[in-house]
Formats: C-alpha cells, sequence, structure tokens
C-alpha cells in the first residue's frame, strides 16, 4: 500500500463510499477508503433501503432528489451488469397528532417550493386506504402487542426496550407500556434531536427504571 493518498475517507458506510466514489469521480486518482470492519458494516448494512423525499429542510429535500436522481441512471453510469432493484413506489409517513399533521403540511410546502414537480400529497385516512390496499392497523397493532408480550413472558425484567426517539421506536415504547408499565427502555439518540423532545422521552424512561413490581417467571426455553 503507498504511503501517500490524495485523500483518506474514513468508514465504509453509506456517506464513506459516496464521498470516496465521488472524489475519484472528480479526478482524484489516489484515494483511501479505510473501514475496520467491512464494508456496510454498521447502520448502512441495517437499513431498510427506503428512500424518501418528504424531509423538512431544503438541503435534505435537495439531496434526496438529487440522490435518486443518481440511483434512476447509476446502472449505465456503473457500467453494473445488474439491475440496482431501484423501486420507487412512494413513501407513506403517518401523522399521528395535528401537530404533527401541521409540520408534514409545512414540509410539503417547503417541497413544492423547491421542486415544481415534486409529487408529495397530503392525504386524509380515507385516501390512505384506497391507496394501501389492506391497511389495517388494528391487525399491525395488535401483532405487535403479541410480539412484546412473548418477549417479556419469556425475559420478564431482563427486557429493556430502546428508543432512538424515532417515531417508530416512540410506537413501540407506547406498546411495550400497554403490555406492562414495567418495562424498562433506554434512550440512543443523537443530539440533533429537539431539545423538547429528549426532555418528554426521558421522563417517560425515567419514571420507567423505577423497579418492576411483579418479577414475570422466565419462560422455560424450548428447542424449535
Ligand atoms: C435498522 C435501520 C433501518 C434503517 N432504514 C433506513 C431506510 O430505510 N432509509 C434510509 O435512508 N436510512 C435508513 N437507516 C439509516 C441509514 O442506514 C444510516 O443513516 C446510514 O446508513 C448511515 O451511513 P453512514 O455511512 O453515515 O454510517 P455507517 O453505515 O454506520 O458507516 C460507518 C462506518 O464507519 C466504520 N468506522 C467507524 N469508526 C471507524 C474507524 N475509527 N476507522 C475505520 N472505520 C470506522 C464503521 O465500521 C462503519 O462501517 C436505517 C438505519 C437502521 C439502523
Amino acid at each position: 500500500m503507498s504511503k501517500y493518498a490524495d485523500a483518506v475517507v474514513i468508514g465504509g458506510g453509506i456517506h464513506g463510499c459516496s464521498v470516496a466514489y465521488h472524489l475519484a469521480k472528480r479526478g482524484l486518482s489516489h484515494v483511501v477508503l479505510l473501514e475496520k470492519d467491512y464494508l456496510a458494516a454498521c447502520g448502512t448494512g441495517r437499513s431498510a433501503a427506503g428512500i424518501r423525499h418528504q424531509f423538512g429542510t431544503e438541503v435534505n429535500v435537495r439531496l434526496s432528489a438529487a440522490s435518486v436522481k443518481m440511483m434512476e441512471n447509476l446502472v449505465q453510469e456503473l457500467d453494473y451488469p445488474h439491475s440496482i432493484d431501484l423501486m420507487q413506489k412512494g413513501y407513506l409517513m403517518l401523522a399521528f397528532n395535528p401537530s404533527e399533521l401541521e409540520l408534514f403540511s409545512r414540509n410539503v410546502a417547503l417541497q413544492h417550493q423547491i421542486h415544481a414537480d415534486c409529487e408529495t400529497v397530503i392525504l386524509s385516512p380515507e385516501e390512505i386506504h384506497e391507496l394501501v390496499d389492506g391497511l389495517n392497523f388494528k391487525e399491525k397493532v395488535d401483532r405487535s402487542l403479541a410480539l412484546i408480550s412473548d418477549a417479556y413472558e419469556e425475559y420478564g425484567d431482563g427486557l429493556v426496550v430502546a428508543n432512538s426517539l424515532g417515531k417508530d421506536s416512540v410506537v413501540v415504547w407506547d406498546l411495550a407500556k400497554r403490555v406492562n408499565p414495567a418495562i424498562r427502555g433506554f434512550i440512543v439518540t443523537t443530539r440533533f434531536k429537539p431539545a423538547a423532545t429528549k426532555a418528554r422521552a426521558k421522563a417517560k424512561v425515567e419514571t420507567a427504571k423505577k423497579p418492576a413490581p411483579k418479577r414475570a417467571a422466565p419462560r422455560k426455553k424450548t428447542e424449535s
């Protein structure tokens, strides 16, 4: 390996790989990518690979549109012999209360302001049912409650729910509290979350740190 490089990029996740690729594309001939584990070892490898446009800041709206445009032509750009399985079928985000609906509405207005051909729309519950055939929230909630109940039955007080303060994890957290208010949790988050969100979640998680009143008996493990 050479002792010198035009640029050294640390981390072989999507950001590091993209930076290295774009530097090379712009003419740097010796770009070194250092990855301590393996490519896509962390978040990138775990991503559900959903691509959305519904962002609330100009930089994110522009970045996501530019990224999709690039992905549409990536097979040709890389002369890649296979498909990259890019599917553009829409991304449904649910507002759970009026203030979220207001926030989403502001975001949609911003997206339209930036891109005249933006297709993001606010839909009513009835319109969502028409759009997504068979969408049944009750089934989803019941299934999630059953999964959490099973886990609590198996692990008792050992069950600890991670809360990243994202919408999905807040929903999981609320469902866990329905299964048993004594289920404990912890917060994994970044410093970019609004202070009010952090304070609200911290208060919830703090109350859950108190010792559970009754320990559920661990279920006997069986071979499967
Ligand atoms: C379960 C899950 C689902 C997700 N779903 C989506 C989705 O649907 N759509 C979406 O857009 N985003 C999604 N995300 C978020 C997305 O995956 C991340 O935002 C993105 O992958 C972050 O990429 P990154 O390159 O910044 O970080 P990472 O992918 O975490 O890469 C960082 C890399 O740096 C390496 N590294 C760290 N320290 C060093 C060091 N000192 N030396 C060398 N290497 C080092 C690590 O090993 C790692 O490989 C999801 C994330 C998760 C966890």
